[in-house]
């Protein structure tokens, strides 16, 4: 990390947090990794940084390219320097990164996860007022095991016409997340942790993942924890979301039930996310690259926003993110200045432009 281990102290996840006071008295500015990535990346990863500059978050971004732009221009789609940019900060805020589907090089988002041992994969799903969606008041929190899974990347041919992928699930990384969700649930007063699986077909992998979450919750009495088959679960999800409050699943699974649950609370650029390590963290939106709109300056800026005010939370600046998270909700709220998906006709900028006036206006009656 950039910053000597007495400028950190132990957070809420348990993993480490820059102690700044709110971020008010910081003399330098912090150096945190920027990859405006690819397809509608750059545009809502600039819609981020301007919401996160307005707020006061003062940090001093280092631009690095990754995913196809980088391939086509620098020939890797991981440049050494974007690695070597990790090493210092530990510290992202990313946009999304193209990955090919059935062949080329293995998922960037992956192997970055994986890198910089990233284990956590937390995606808060909120309802917001004046967004249209099947459900109002929905709150709850997806916590993704992300470093292991069918997504280890053991993939082999036996023979013409046959292949295997390995799904790998280990004691360690089980205990860890499991840990994680009770810890997170613990310290924001969340009731219930409910660990997601398919034990009864994958009796062993899903089965020790299953055991390594019981274990753990006989050290929290104070939070209920049940358990749910996947498929179970989805159903439930789709007819009564209220019922969860924090979601412990593997990686696979994790992936799936995210997008899913985007859906509830009015789709994929609602929906902020974040990564963290013992060491690090990164900070992207759960929606991917979504070609069919990039570089149109349509994209819901939300979801990078949020996860912009992820990021602010976690190197100190509360005020600020809570400030970013009321200017959202305001323009939401408000319901005049909304990207298409959200029913509205409004570009990304003035999307933009239209929180960052809540964030003046939030600012002026303080
Ligand atoms: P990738 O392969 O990078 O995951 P994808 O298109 O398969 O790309 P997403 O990028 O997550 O997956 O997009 C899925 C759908 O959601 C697309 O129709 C896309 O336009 C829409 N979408 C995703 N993000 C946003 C956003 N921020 N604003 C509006 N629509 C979005």
């Amino acid at each position: 990390m950039a910053q000597s281990k007495n400028q950190r102290s132990e957070n809420f996840l348990g993993t480490e947090r820059l102690n700044n006071s709110n971020g008010r008295n910081r003399a330098t500015s912090l150096r945190v990794t920027l990859i405006p990535g690819d397809g509608v990346g750059p545009e809502v990863t600039s819609a981020a940084v301007r919401v996160l500059e307005a707020a006061g978050v003062h940090v001093d971004w280092d631009v690095q390219e990754a995913g196809a732009e980088a391939l086509k221009k620098r020939g890797t789609a991981i440049p050494e320097s974007l690695l070597n940019s990790l090493r210092r900060t530990r510290l992202a805020l990313k946009g999304p990164l193209e990955t090919q589907v059935g062949q080329g090089y293995r998922s960037i988002n992956v192997y970055l996860r994986k890198t910089f041992n990233l284990y956590a994969n937390l995606r808060p799903i909120r309802s917001f007022e004046g967004v249209q969606s099947p459900f109002r008041d929905v709150d709850l929190v997806v916590i993704r095991e992300s470093t292991e899974d069918l997504y280890a990347g053991i993939e082999h041919q036996v023979t013409p016409g046959v292949v295997e992928s390995v799904k790998v699930i280990t004691a360690r990384a089980s205990t860890r997340i499991a840990r994680f969700a009770f810890d997170y649930a613990r310290r924001h007063g969340r009731k219930s942790v409910t660990a997601i699986h398919k034990a009864n077909i994958m009796k062993l992998s899903d089965g020790l993942f299953l055991k390594c979450a019981r274990r753990v919750a006989n050290d929290y009495a104070d939070v209920r924890y049940d358990e749910q088959i996947v498929d179970a679960a989805c159903m439930r999800l789709v007819t009564n979301p209220r019922a969860f409050d924090v979601l412990l699943l593997e990686n696979l699974y994790g992936d799936i039930v995210s997008d899913l649950c985007a859906g509830l609370v009015g789709g994929l650029g609602m929906v902020p996310g974040a990564n963290y390590g013992q060491k690090g963290a990164i900070f992207e939106a759960v929606h991917g690259t979504a070609p069919d709109i990039a570089g149109k300056n349509v994209a819901n800026p939300v979801a990078a926003i949020l996860s912009g005010a992820m990021l602010a939370d976690y190197i100190g600046y509360q005020d600020a993110a809570s400030r970013i998270r009321q200017a959202v909700g305001e323009v939401l709220r408000a319901g005049h200045v909304l990207t298409p998906d959200l029913g509205g006709s409004a570009t990304t900028t003035q999307m933009t432009d239209a929180i960052l006036s809540a964030i003046g206006s939030i600012e002026a009656r303080v």
